[in-house]
């Protein structure tokens, strides 16, 4: 990406505000200045609140038909997908995400979960409830009713920097589709994957005040989620992060959705397709350099074939391009910034200090001093409690752990204070599955899953990795409120 990124201000009611600071926003990869993006201030986040409650409040859009709905977000989705190209180039330049995961993860992805909830939104908002009989002591009334679903009203959205265009797309969608209107806030590391999305909203003609994007760091959040007239947030962040956001939405009593972090486990039994395995192991640290809150970091692996294990994934780990994102060669691209890097050294020594084997990696390649790199690393002797099982890193960190049998494998996987993910490999599916039932996690994936996430199925997880449900109808539903309105039957 040559051209500087700049942005005509913060998108507030239809139109662009000035914003009054502006920020450097560097490509991970080169450290080089990629534009210059608007800073949100207190003013700015205050006045998209406003446009948002009005635009609620004073309709036309949570009133208007959910097919009218529909029509506008089919043509918002049309409109992201004619910019395919630009918005991966953007998503590699801004994020650091490989050339194929933009594609792939980072945009198809969240295209096909945002268009499925286009396709149901407008699913029958009225449901009956059976007539019954009520005894009111003299008389007996039948009565009967239905209910209906309406929206919460004003959603503040605030999402991380690795999956910034996922996130962002796959959580107004539902949002505005169920007839809430949104104040969205992007990382202060990737405005431009959400100011892009002001863009579009502007050139498909979404009503005013409908979509609200405002930038900016902490500050800007707070406000979010503190100011009485936002109905519910929605965020997507580090657990230290949602601990905060769900204390400071306490006094006015908001709906919250919290997706946070996760150290998912990988169970490999005896009896597993060891490449298949393998290639699950190797994607889930290395992956956007590790930074994916449901990459299966943990790798328990039974004691009889650990050894290969370790022996296949290192030789394979030791040879991926490392090396800038929008080059179609590299596979493993940099960390969002050196605080990021800074935080997985840390973890590194401490797994060391902690008796953890470095098998490969624990270092910066030595051929990329520009840029915020660092190898793919796997430990192996890992015992669960050391800080390095128990931990989120955000970098290219697997460890391995011996297990003897399934049940040991259970209890490990569950021995977490995070619960997103999970995997078990196994030739048994029966037994693959019997065990995926008894994780306490939001998903697992047996045998590599499908492919990728399901669309229509909800995501989420459980303990420190948060609470509330994205896509399909279960996410659709999280924007909503039922209300029940009952009938004298005669
Ligand atoms: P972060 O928690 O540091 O920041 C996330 C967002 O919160 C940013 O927009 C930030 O400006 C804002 N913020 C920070 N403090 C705030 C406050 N007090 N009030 C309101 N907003 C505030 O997360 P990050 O470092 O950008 O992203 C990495 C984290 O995101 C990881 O922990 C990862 O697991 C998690 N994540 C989870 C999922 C999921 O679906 N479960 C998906 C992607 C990322």
């Amino acid at each position: 990406m040559t051209t500087m990124l700049r942005s005509k201000g913060l998108f507030i009611a239809g139109a662009w505000e000035p914003a009054g600071d502006v920020e450097d926003v560097v490509n991970p990869a080169t450290e080089a200045v990629i534009g210059r993006a608007p800073v949100g201030s207190q003013a700015a986040v205050l006045a998209a609140i406003d446009a948002a409650r009005e635009a609620f409040d004073k309709g036309p859009w949570p009133t208007m038909k959910p097919a009218q709905r529909q029509e506008y977000l089919q043509r918002f989705l049309d409109a992201i997908r004619a910019r395919e190209e630009d918005i991966c180039r953007l998503i590699t330049a801004e994020a650091g995400a490989t050339l194929v995961l933009a594609r792939t993860l980072q945009f198809g992805i969240p295209l096909r979960i945002a268009q499925h909830i286009v396709d149901i939104c407008t699913r029958d908002p009225i449901t009956p409830v059976a007539p019954q009989l009520n005894d009111m002591g003299q008389t007996t009334l039948l009565g009967c009713g239905v209910y209906v679903r309406e929206p919460v009203g004003v959603a503040a959205i605030i999402t991380p920097y690795n999956v910034p265009f996922f996130l962002n797309l796959a959580k107004s969608v539902p949002a505005l589709a169920t007839g809430c209107t949104v104040v969205l806030k992007p990382s202060a590391f990737t405005p431009f994957e959400a100011l892009i999305l002001g863009e579009i909203a502007e050139e498909v003609g979404l009503p005013k005040g409908v979509l609200n994007i405002v930038t900016g760091g902490p500050d800007v959040g707070r406000i979010m989620t503190t100011d009485e007239r936002v109905d519910l947030v929605s965020f997507t962040g580090s657990d230290k992060v949602g601990e905060a956001i769900l204390a400071q939405a306490a006094p006015s009593l908001k709906r919250v959705l919290l997706e946070l972090g996760g150290k998912s486990a990988l169970i490999v039994r005896p009896d597993a397709d060891l490449d298949a395995a393998v290639r699950d192991g190797l994607f889930g640290f290395t992956a956007h350099c590790g930074q994916g809150c449901q990459l299966l970091t943990r790798h328990l692996v039974h004691n009889s074939i650990r050894e290969a294990y370790v022996e296949k994934v290192s030789a394979i780990a030791t040879r991926l391009v490392i090396g800038d994102p929008a080059a179609p060669e590299t596979q493993v691209g940099p960390l969002i910034r050196n605080s990021q890097r800074l935080r997985t050294e840390h973890y590194v020594e401490k797994a060391k200090a902690e008796g953890a084997r470095l098998v490969i990696g624990g270092r910066r390649p030595a051929d990329r001093p520009r840029g915020y790199f660092y190898e793919p690393t796997l430990f192996s002797d890992v015992r669960n409690d050391m800080t390095i099982a128990q931990e989120e890193v955000f970098g290219p960190v697997g460890v391995v752990i011996g297990f003897d049998t399934d049940e040991e494998a259970i209890a490990i996987a569950n021995d977490s204070r995070f619960g997103l993910n999970g995997a078990v490999h196994s030739a048994d599916t029966g037994r693959a599955y019997e065990m995926a039932l008894r994780l306490r996690t939001g998903g697992v994936a047996i045998n590599g899953g499908a492919g990728g996430i399901l669309s229509a199925a909800p995501f989420g997880g459980i303990k420190r990795s948060g609470f509330g449900r994205e896509f399909g109808i279960e996410g659709l539903n999280e924007y909503t409120y039922t209300k029940t309105i009952a009938f004298r039957a005669v």
